[in-house]
């Protein structure tokens, strides 16, 4: 089988910072906490876990005296206080580009704009994001136009985007805010990884003359699932595995294949995308 790599695929920038500082601050400590899934790749999060990476539910599961990473999505300002309060070792990974979105809210928040955030209302991130701003309880969240129509006419509106997001979407949302206030400040704080990845995978599948293509990436990934929307999109077959063990189950969906091309969301670490690889390259 004859397989074909997208041009940006695996851990993003953030990620990456995110992953090694837990290798790291595992050296000097017997177990490290984050709470919640640091990443969403159960392959990459056991291997964490099989070297002492402990994941809570919430901050009240973490012992005083605990060293903690807040993990590349960021957290609450609410949260942190309460961490270090009971004698919690903070370390923060936030990723810079969620810092920036996390920044922008909070001042524009602090300049009586009503922020607008679009994304997923229940994803840390964005729960990050409103925990910085000023006046979290008017911070609105819309997942796409429709619910942008919702929103009520203010002077002032600022639009922020969750890192993942596609651009498309923003411009749409930003054109629907437009007609509701006097002045709408945009910030597209959709970061570089993202719309790379994206990029890429649309680039594979519509230039590289690809049969199908194997996505691989954790089934909890947001922006894995933005990748499989793209390739469906394009009209091509798209099989989305986290391991090789799935893609071993799928032989019916290779028949009649014979060039596979090969993405990966920004969470999938590099170990498990070369596996995977090469079980397809074997078929
Ligand atoms: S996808 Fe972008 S914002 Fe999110 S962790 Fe990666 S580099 Fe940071």
């Amino acid at each position: 089988m004859i397989t074909v790599m997208a041009e940006h695929a695996g851990f993003c920038f953030g990620v990456k910072r995110a992953v090694d500082a837990i290798e790291h601050a595992l050296q000097d400590n017997s177990e490290v906490w984050t709470i919640g899934l640091p990443i969403h790749n159960p392959q990459e999060v056991a291997r964490l876990q099989a070297m002492g990476l402990r994941v809570a539910d919430s901050e009240e599961d973490i012992p005083s005296g605990a060293k903690v990473l807040i993990r590349a999505h960021g957290e609450s300002l609410e949260v942190i206080d309460r961490l270090k309060a009971k004698g919690v070792s903070v370390e923060d990974m936030t990723c810079p580009f969620v810092r920036k979105a996390q920044d922008m809210a909070a001042e524009l928040s602090r300049s009586n704009y009503h922020v607008v955030l679009l994304g997923d209302k229940n994803h840390p991130e964005i729960k990050g994001i409103i925990g910085h701003t000023a006046k979290p309880e008017s911070v609105e969240v819309v997942m796409n136009e429709e619910e942008a129509h919702r929103i009520t006419r203010h002077s002032r509106i600022a639009l922020v985007s969750q890192t993942t997001q596609r651009e498309e979407r923003l411009a749409l949302v930003a054109g629907i805010l437009a007609v509701k206030c006097s002045e709408l400040h945009v910030c597209n704080t959709i970061c570089k990884a993202t719309s790379e990845r994206q990029e890429a995978v649309r680039e594979l599948v519509r230039h590289h003359d690809v049969d199908g293509a194997v996505l691989i990436g954790g089934k909890q990934s947001a922006n894995t699932g933005k990748l499989r929307d793209i390739i469906a999109s394009e009209g091509v077959s798209v099989l989305w595995v986290e391991d090789e063990e799935e893609l071993n189950r799928e032989t019916e969906w290779f028949m009649n294949k014979h060039r596979i091309g090969i993405a990966a969301g920004a969470s999938t670490p590099g170990w498990l995308i070369d596996k995977i690889r090469n079980t397809i390259a074997d078929k």
